[in-house]
């Protein structure tokens, strides 16, 4: 008997229908003797609508209030699955983030999981329940509801493995596995049956949404066993042909399945890049620029600054989309005092990533990446490496066109 978390994602709970067969899949392997927490999503869809009615109210939502609203969908799923196993003879039972609880930081919107009371979830399962707890959500110190930013019943699932030490942490999703590249921007992308941690890592971080970065994380520093896998299989599908399907998120690098110098191509849409013209290069002039983009709560990412011609430089760095605006206005406002010519920027802009543990034991992986992008006539804005990755920003309207031609450059199709 195993102690085992699922998570079930938005498509995966999109209708009673698809609730009822997340049911049958629970019940199944409850069947099969194991103890079994449960971690839905919000039905698809359903957290837009929450956050687009706010927007409907206020432009620029109450972060507070905005996670009370936001925070709501995963309780009708929670509700909804435990009604959906009590109708096939299973005892369930629901609940909230506050009630296990699930305490998290106060950082409405993105707040960070601090700890995890697992005292009740232990009694129902001991008692033959099956637990169901909310994705997303968690509680402060002050008993405020908080949400743990976009994708973040992921890192729900895999904090709640982590607290109850948890034999696996099974995330059921619209695919069937972790791929080369988003499968539903390159066909040719290939499942990888493993993939080493710090890869997972990498990809979710440089923009693979199939698994919250933090989800990752908790993975690692908790040595999580987690696997990626399909929701939308037959429910009935044999338990143990089930338990081997999907990618495995392996902590051992000589068990990395396939040995590749390239895993995977991770992309970004949600890239925007900041020109700071003509400051005076002089000591403090990164701190004078990025100090109060920092202090806005701003995160930048890439930097790059120029060679100074004439005691003067150019310094560009890039934002999330979402704070380009902000980043505009906070140097805007600090211009005059940087003695900059001018400020100029682009939101239309996209990061491409290649990553694979085998970059350290090779060389020209970088060459390959700028030659295949040069061939294509695609012009490189910035680049940034470190030890397993190599990002470029690119014009977004090019980002499709070269995630193609980098999964073909590195043959990623093939096994
Ligand atoms: P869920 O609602 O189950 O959390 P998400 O939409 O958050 O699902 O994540 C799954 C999606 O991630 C897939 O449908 C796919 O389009 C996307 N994706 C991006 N990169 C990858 C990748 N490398 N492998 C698999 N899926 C990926
Ligand atoms: N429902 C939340 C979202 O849409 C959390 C999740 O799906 O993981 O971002
Ligand atoms: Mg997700």
């Amino acid at each position: 008997m195993a102690l085992i978390v699922h998570k079930y994602g938005g498509t995966s709970m999109g209708s009673t229908d698809r609730i009822k067969n997340v049911a049958r899949r629970v019940a199944k392997w409850h069947d099969a003797g194991h103890r079994i927490v449960v971690v839905p999503s919000a039905m698809s869809g359903e957290t837009n609508r929450l956050i687009g009615l706010a927007k409907e109210i206020q432009a620029q939502p109450d972060p507070r209030e905005l996670d009370m609203i936001a925070s709501t969908g995963e309780q009708v799923s929670v509700g909804l699955l435990s009604m959906a196993l009590q109708a096939i003879g299973k005892k369930a039972v629901a609940y909230a983030g506050w009630q296990v609880a699930i305490k998290t930081d106060s950082a409405y919107t993105k707040a960070r999981i601090q700890s995890i009371d697992n005292d009740k979830v232990n009694r129902d399962l001991d008692d033959g329940k099956i637990v169901i707890i909310t994705g997303f959500q968690g509680v402060d110190d002050e008993d405020n509801i908080t949400t743990l930013g976009r994708g973040g019943s992921d890192t729900s699932a895999v904090a709640i493995a982590a607290a109850m030490k948890a034999d696996e942490c099974l995330i059921f999703t619209d695919v069937d596995g972790v791929y080369t590249t988003d499968p539903r921007v390159v066909s040719e992308a290939r499942r990888l049956k493993a993939i080493t941690f710090e890869e997972m890592l990498e990809l979710a971080s440089l923009g693979s949404k199939v698994l919250q970065t933090r989800s990752v994380e908790f993975a690692g520093n908790y040595r999580v066993p987690t696997r990626v896998l399909s929701s939308l299989t037959d429910p009935m599908l044999d338990i143990e042909e089930e338990a081997n399907s999907g990618t495995l998120i392996s902590f051992e690098e000589d068990t990395h399945m396939e040995q590749a110098v390239i895993s995977g191509i991770a992309f970004n849409r949600d890239e925007a890049k900041i020109t700071v013209l003509g400051v005076p290069d002089r000591p403090g002039v990164a701190y004078h620029i990025l100090g109060p983009v920092a202090d806005a709560n701003i995160e930048v990412d890439m930097i790059i600054q120029n060679q100074s011609v004439d005691g003067k430089t150019d310094f560009t760095f890039t934002v999330p989309r979402n704070d380009f605006q902000p980043a505009l206005d906070v140097l805007n406002g600090t211009k005059d005092q940087l003695g900059a010519a001018s400020i100029t920027g682009d939101a239309k802009v996209s990061k491409i990533s290649v990553v694979g543990v085998g970059m350290r034991s090779h060389v020209g992986v970088a060459s390959k990446m700028f030659r295949t992008l040069s061939e294509e006539g695609i012009n490189i804005m910035m680049i940034s490496t470190s030890e397993i990755k190599i990002s470029v920003l690119i014009d977004e309207k090019y980002m499709e066109l070269a995630v193609r031609a980098l999964h073909k450059a590195f043959e990623l199709e093939k096994a």
